[in-house]
């Protein structure tokens, strides 16, 4: 589970991609299959798998990730209609990509939050 993923390649730009932020701790690009008109991704630097994996070492990280959303949610213009963040978490999750990532999701009335 600590195998780096593409979202790895992505923060070192070596798989070029707009980056919309990036600082020491974060990064943040636009999904590359959105389910919305805003949906951007929040990702710590460091590889870290899953929710799961999470340590109080990373508290700052977690903390600027929803610095960060709130940040580009206003970019985009979303900030006061409304927006949902979300982190999945391994298989019933739903998490495809296993390297955290909070989805930023906006630009529409979002629909029910659960689909089951
Ligand atoms: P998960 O289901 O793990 O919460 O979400 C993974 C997300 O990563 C999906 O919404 C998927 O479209 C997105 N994604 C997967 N591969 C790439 C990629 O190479 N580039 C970008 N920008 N997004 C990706």
């Amino acid at each position: 589970m600590s195998e780096e993923t593409i979202f790895s390649k992505i923060i070192r730009q070596e798989i070029p991609t707009q980056l919309l932020y990036q600082d020491e701790l974060v990064s943040a690009f636009r999904d590359i299959a959105p389910q919305v008109s805003s949906h951007i991704l929040i990702v710590p630097n460091k590889h870290i798998s899953t929710i799961n994996d999470v340590t109080e070492a990373d508290e700052l990280t977690m903390g600027r990730m929803i610095i960060v959303a709130k940040k580009l949610a206003k970019e985009e213009g979303i900030d006061e209609s409304g927006y949902r963040l979300i982190i999945n978490c391994n298989e019933d999750g739903g998490q495809e990509v296993f390297h955290i990532h909070m989805h930023l999701l906006g630009g529409q009335r979002l629909g029910a939050m659960l689909s089951v």
